[in-house]
């Protein structure tokens, strides 16, 4: 008998009309654009229940041993969102504003931004209260390894992946593919994406997630009819993501004429020498001191006159109180969460058109499956053949969402989020609740 597909009719969701909207509480922003699509697409109401709740959340306390000899102790969480597409999927963050509003809201993200590429991943985040600027590499190490360990149950290469996030790389996760494998008894290279080369990661995984920012950049401007070739482009947020989009726009005959960071920012109308910002924080980890422009705030970047603006930073820099402000005409959101809900009508009636960052930044969780999956096959790729797949997977979820959007005559957001949820929808529909 063929399953029967079609969306229930006549089922009204009611969201949860009388709770607070803290507009900077990141899974109330989540849950508010979540809202929005369940009701155009009708969800049914014990769905709507389902996909609004993380399946597991862990809360941590570590101790570890700092170098002056005394022992610290650490706060970290890992949340499961949703697995029902396949193993959860997401980066761990060190830094001292995490908590678990903000990890949930980004297990949840994760959750969309997979299946609106079409992987088959779930969603899932980690985090750890930290400063790691103010750590030695072997205190860094010591945390990550009991870290780790304290998430283990949930981690394997059949039900959680981490990968990195904000203040973690490569070495990082080399040492949560280490402490998984030293307990396994084996090398388990497929347990964590954004690995070293040498360690199983993949080539290209380290542009991926700027690579996949111009790419649906790209597309957007040609959706709008404007050339790439001169446009204008502001970056907020000059790490892995802000960096790599800055050069391969430039590279594809954007001009960046602004750029910041943690310290401030630049902005130069000429355009920026990209390659030399590169160069110069790597040698200083920041662009302080950078003489490449004249110095900007990061709230006057936001504010620009420019074509295509690219917050890359962290989360609710485009609130109600500035987007009125905003004078770009498309917003590729590189972060996760750079936009309040409270700023997405404000924009919408400004004409702004906005690439969501579950779509934007899925370039890096798609390299991170295709890492996942050279891993599993024991067989490398090279460099263009990742590329080469990236490039189609994105403008393919680009178009994908843009035709939703048409469809039903909402902004690319919105589609975004019903495109992805309708994708979770049907998985739990076919598997039925277990028991
Ligand atoms: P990163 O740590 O490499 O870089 C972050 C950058 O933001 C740095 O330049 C930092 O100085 C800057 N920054 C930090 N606080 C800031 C502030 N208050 N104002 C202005 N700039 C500030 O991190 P990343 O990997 O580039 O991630 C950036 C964003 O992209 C995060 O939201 C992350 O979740 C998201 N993201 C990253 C990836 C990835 O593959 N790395 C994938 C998807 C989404």
């Amino acid at each position: 008998m063929a399953t029967d597909l079609r969306l229930p009719t006549h089922r009204i969701v009611r969201p949860d009309k009388d709770r607070f909207l803290d507009e900077v509480n990141p899974f109330e922003a989540m849950k508010s654009r979540f809202d929005r699509a369940a009701v155009l697409l009708d969800l049914e109401p014990g769905l709507y229940k389902v996909l609004r709740h993380p399946e597991k959340q862990i809360i941590v306390s570590m101790p570890v041993l700092m170098d002056n000899g005394e022992v610290e102790v650490f706060t970290g969480y890992r949340v499961l969102y949703n697995t029902s597409r396949g193993p959860g999927k997401g980066g761990i963050r060190f830094d001292m504003q995490v908590n678990l509003e903000e990890v949930k809201a980004l297990a949840a993200w994760m959750t969309w931004k997979c299946a609106v590429v079409n992987l088959p991943f779930g969603g899932s985040k980690g985090g750890v209260i930290c400063d790691p600027s103010q750590m030695s590499a072997g205190e860094l190490e010591r945390l990550t390894r009991r870290y780790t360990s304290a998430i283990m149950a949930t981690l394997g290469p059949d039900s959680d992946v981490p990968a990195p996030d904000v203040n973690t790389n490569e070495r990082v996760m080399a040492w949560v593919m280490d402490t998984y494998s030293m307990q396994a008894r084996h090398t388990v290279t497929a347990v964590v994406t954004g690995k070293p080369i040498e360690l199983g990661g993949s080539l290209g995984r380290r542009e991926a997630t700027g690579r996949g920012c111009m790419l649906v950049t790209r597309e957007a401007l040609k959706h709008l009819g404007m050339p790439m070739q001169g446009a204008t482009v502001a970056i907020q947020g000059f790490g892995n993501v802000g960096s790599v989009a800055a050069d391969l726009m430039q590279k594809a005959g954007c001009r960046i004429i602004a750029i910041s960071d943690r310290a401030g920012g630049i902005e130069n109308r000429n355009g920026v020498n990209v390659a030399e910002a590169i160069a110069y924080v790597k040698e200083h980890r920041s662009l302080d001191g950078y003489k490449g422009g004249d110095p900007i705030t990061n709230d006057q970047l936001l504010t620009l006159d420019v074509d295509v603006l690219v917050p890359a930073a962290l989360e609710n820099v485009i609130t109600s109180k500035n987007a009125g402000e905003v004078r770009a005409r498309v917003i590729c959101e590189g972060a996760n969460g750079p936009t309040t809900a409270g700023a997405d009508a404000i924009l919408d009636e400004k004409g702004v058109f906005v690439i969501p960052d579950i779509l934007a930044n899925a370039g890096g969780v798609t390299v991170s499956y295709f890492e996942w999956v050279q891993d599993r096959g024991g067989y490398f790729w090279t460099e263009a053949v990742v590329n080469e797949r990236l490039e189609e997977i994105m403008c393919r979820s680009f178009n994908d969402v843009l035709a939703l959007s048409k469809q039903h005559k909402v902004n690319m957001r919105t589609a975004a989020y019903m495109l992805s949820i309708q994708r979770v929808a049907t998985v739990h529909r076919l598997r039925g609740i277990y028991a």
